[in-house]
């Protein structure tokens, strides 16, 4: 049942800028998906989408006027800080079957065309392709990356897990749409499925499909399975087609975890098998820098290169002290850029080496560690200090 509803607001601010789309803002234009993925953990309560979460889709018909208001610089006290504004994830794909009839996402792209945004799609629907036009026009003014998710490129998985969407090899073919018509493309290989897409044979092959379709880079995660509706329905579709794994799933998902995270052993040894197949296969497995480092601030900046820092280093089974860094630093008041050494000094997490990496960042827009760490993964190091490797 199609449902319209009026929201309140639109605009979600994230407490920090967010370091796989390099954003401040993301929006849902709708509430459930008929896309109906086995894994969605936008069924779970904690979202409190309403009634069948694949069949029940709210529409948020004033979605373009609230936008229109949100963006209007005049009605805001501070000036929005600039990032790329994402349009997918959360609890519903905009690109689903509604929005041939609603066009929200279409409109939404316009709008932010007409305020000046970059912009980032995360979606597994190849409607995206109806706004190829549009997406260009933004990438040549402002930036527009469009990623694609997968769980696998297995077409047979595919079809059991997601049976919504279209099969990987579709997906695939729209990123050599996009990659041809110049724009960067993500893969959000996410989530991998335990025991089932999460083999070194099955990432390495979906990396492969990847690269050869042209991605720029790739984000990797694993599954969470959050007791509730989300559980109760995942185990329904794996029991009926793989009810010989359903013991090693008690076993990697504790009852107790609110976030529904697969036990720390495990999601290491995945993350292990996915640095190994990303280094081999030469993806990078975050946001190459030139692709967002002319659209965020300095301060912005050395908080995403921290975190993309902190996750390269834990990637490969090395401590860190940068992500606990990033996240003191987006709390301050004041800009990172008007403290002094002895005041950085006394922000949490911040010893002399990490204030090092700070102020070699402010300065240059980079930091070496940071360089060499992404060029494992096929991304040329773009040192020395004083390049910001724009586009
Ligand atoms: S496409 Fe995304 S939002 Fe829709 S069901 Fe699948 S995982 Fe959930």
């Amino acid at each position: 049942m199609i449902r319209e509803i009026e929201a309140k607001s639109l605009l979600r601010r994230h407490k920090k800028v967010e370091s796989w789309f390099l954003s401040h803002y993301g929006l849902n234009l709708y509430r459930g998906c008929v896309h109906g993925c086995a894994y969605c953990d936008g069924r779970a309560e904690k979202y409190q989408v309403t009634g069948e979460f694949d069949r029940d889709i709210d529409v948020k018909v004033n979605a373009l006027g609230l936008l229109e208001r949100e963006l209007d610089p005049e009605r805001r006290r501070k000036p929005m800080p600039r990032s790329f504004m994402v349009l997918g994830g959360g609890v519903c794909d905009a690109y689903q079957g509604v929005e041939e009839t609603y066009r929200l996402a279409r409109g939404t792209l316009e709008l932010l065309d007409r305020s000046g945004w970059p912009v980032h799609v995360l979606t597994k629907s190849v409607l995206v392709e109806r706004d190829l036009d549009l997406l260009k026009r933004i990438n040549r003014r402002n930036r527009a990356v469009v990623s694609f998710s997968f769980s696998s490129a297995d077409e047979e998985i595919s079809r059991i897990f997601e049976p919504g969407v279209p099969p990987p090899s579709r997906r695939l073919e729209a990123i050599r749409k996009f990659r041809e018509a110049g724009l960067a493309c993500g893969m959000f290989l996410m989530p991998v499925i335990p025991f089932i897409t999460d083999t070194c044979e099955k990432i390495t092959e979906t990396l492969r499909k990847g690269k050869e379709a042209g991605v720029d880079f790739v984000i990797f995660g694993t599954m969470t399975l959050k007791a509730g509706r989300q559980a109760d329905h995942f185990l329904g579709v794996l029991g009926k087609h793989y009810p010989e794994f359903i013991s090693r799933y008690e076993d990697i998902y504790p009852e107790a975890s609110p976030w529904g995270e697969s036990t720390a052993a495990y999601t290491t040894a995945v993350h292990r098998i996915f640095d190994r197949a990303a280094a081999e296969v030469g993806i990078p497995v975050r946001m190459p820098r030139r692709l967002f480092d002319d659209i965020l601030s300095r301060e912005d900046l050395v908080i995403v290169l921290l975190e993309h820092l902190d996750y390269l280093l834990k990637l490969k089974g090395r401590s860190s002290p940068y992500g606990y860094a990033a996240y003191s630093l987006s709390q301050l008041k004041k800009p990172v850029s008007q403290l002094s050494r002895e005041d950085l000094l006394k922000v949490r997490g911040v010893g002399p080496a990490t204030a090092k990496v700070i102020a070699e960042i402010l300065e240059t827009g980079t930091c070496r560690e940071y360089e060499e760490l992404m060029e494992r993964f096929g991304n040329p190091a773009s040192f020395p200090p004083g390049s910001t490797g724009n586009v």
